[in-house]
């Protein structure tokens, strides 16, 4: 592998006026509805055998782990508080998803999961306590990091801990957050990816 390369907010991920010019070192990433397709309305992904990573879901963690960059993924996973599965059961469902994402070369640095019922904690998003958690274990500052997610809840979350937010949903979603895109690969497109020579 080469020389890894400084990774920058490209311009036109950069809000108007915002100077907004360090390296970018971690990428937050919500799990259903950007890593993998969400379960139905109403519904959650429970078992592993119910992972479907979204198409250039792998090759967009690829690039980030090619980069040097952290990936953490950030996830609600109310199922538990529900009774539905333990723990354990989502551990299962990391797991394979590192697994399929490994394939392309893609390493998840860190899973941070709330398994809490709706209003009991400080870390369910739009709370920021995941994040947090996140950017202290790895030891880097809010401007170094984005959070990129398919609900408004995850983009609250991310203005909360200070850092840039990407939404993945249509053009047109009315949302708070800094940028919008289609899907995990062209939001991480526009990341400039420099190598040394
Ligand atoms: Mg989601
Ligand atoms: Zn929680």
């Amino acid at each position: 592998m080469g020389r890894v390369g400084a990774v920058r907010m490209s311009e036109r991920l950069r809000a108007p006026g915002e100077v907004r010019s360090g390296s970018l070192r971690l990428v937050l990433l919500d799990r259903d509805g950007v890593l993998n397709r969400r379960a139905p309305e109403g519904r959650y992904v429970l078992n592993p055998n119910d992972v479907r990573l979204l198409p250039g879901a792998a090759r967009a963690v690829g690039a980030l782990t090619a980069a040097g960059v952290l990936v953490a993924v950030v996830s609600n996973q109310r199922s538990v508080a529900l009774g539905l599965v333990d723990l354990a059961d989502v551990q299962r469902v990391s797991d394979r998803i590192d697994a399929q994402l490994v394939v392309a070369g893609g390493r998840i640095a860190s899973w941070h999961i709330c398994p809490h019922a709706i209003g009991s904690c400080r870390c369910r998003k739009p709370l920021p306590g995941l994040l947090l958690a996140a950017l202290k274990q790895h030891g880097v500052a809010p401007e170094e990091a984005v959070m990129i997610g398919d609900q408004e809840s995850d983009i609250v979350a991310g203005h909360a801990a200070g850092v840039a937010t990407v939404r993945l949903a249509p053009a047109t979603t009315v949302t708070t957050a800094d940028w919008v895109a289609p899907d995990l690969l062209a939001a991480v497109g526009w990341l400039r990816i420099s190598t040394p020579p």
